[in-house]
């Protein structure tokens, strides 16, 4: 029930963390990955990476948040691979200020990285997801719960992913699409060791309130990604997973 052969996943920011580590799990249990980021160094070295484990990968340097290149990435993997099942909205980004502090140009970036470009994704996938009924996995955070004074637009984006989650997942559920949100906990990536320097006593604030006593690692994240991709979870839908270790069920 959790096998993904002739699957074909589309992972955004698949070139690194948490996106690269969930588009190896999907590529273990096998899936064909297109790894979608901007970086190329990091769109070639995920590429590497994936096809050493032997997956059947591509690469597609596109900026999530533009609507026509986010039309024509869809257009292009279909073609590619001949079909889409899996899209995993893991693309993002955040700026550390507080709100008094946050121009509107970076809320804008922060709310199209994280947001909007759920919304572009899973909007250009639907007719491809539609054929053969398909999966959506979006990754929010503990800040889709829990507000950080740090990182005002970052929880905003990241409780819209809960409520565009739940909204996605009626919609599509009579097309066999199932929608569901992964709330991961601290995990250590490029994204939070900016945040250890950025963000005081972080580092051990982390380590006491998290049950399981450590930081998350990105692997942390795979088999929850194949869970959500695969037939296992057929009557799952509109949920938002924590893997977190406990953090969000510490009093
Ligand atoms: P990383 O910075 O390692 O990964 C983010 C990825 O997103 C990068 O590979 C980046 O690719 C890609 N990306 C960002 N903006 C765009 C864009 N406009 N177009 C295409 N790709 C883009 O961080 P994480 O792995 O930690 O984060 C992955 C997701 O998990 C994010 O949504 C984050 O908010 C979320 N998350 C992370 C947590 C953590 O503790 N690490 C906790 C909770 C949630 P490139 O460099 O090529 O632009």
């Amino acid at each position: 029930m959790f096998n993904l052969h002739d699957k074909v996943a589309l992972v955004t920011g698949g070139n690194g963390g948490i996106g690269l580590a969930m588009a190896q799990a999907l590529a273990r249990a096998g899936a064909a990955v297109a790894v979608v980021g901007r970086n190329p160094d990091k769109l070639a070295a995920a590429k590497r990476q994936l096809a050493e484990a032997g997956g059947s990968v591509r690469t597609y340097a596109v900026d999530v948040c533009d609507e026509a290149a986010v039309a024509g990435l869809m257009a292009q993997v279909a073609a590619d691979f001949g079909r889409i099942d899996i899209l995993v909205n893991n693309a993002g980004i955040n700026i550390r200020k507080p709100v008094q502090d946050l121009s509107l140009a970076e809320w804008h970036q922060v709310m199209d990285s994280n947001l909007t470009s759920a919304f572009l994704c899973s909007r250009a996938a639907y007719p491809h997801l539609k054929l053969r009924g398909g999966k959506v996995i979006n990754i929010g955070s503990m800040t889709s719960i829990f507000g950080a004074s740090f990182a005002p637009a970052y929880s905003a984006s990241k409780g819209g992913i809960v409520q565009f989650t739940r909204a996605t997942a009626t919609a599509w559920a009579a097309d066999q699409i199932q929608v569901n949100a992964v709330l991961p906990g601290w995990i250590d990536t490029d994204l939070t060791k900016r945040a250890r320097v950025d963000v005081d006593g972080l580092h051990d604030r982390v380590l006491q309130r998290t049950p399981a006593a450590r930081w998350g690692r990105p692997d942390d994240l795979g088999g929850v990604a194949v869970f959500l991709a695969s037939a296992a979870s057929d009557f799952v839908t509109g949920t938002a997973i924590p893997v977190d270790g406990g953090y969000s069920v510490q009093a």
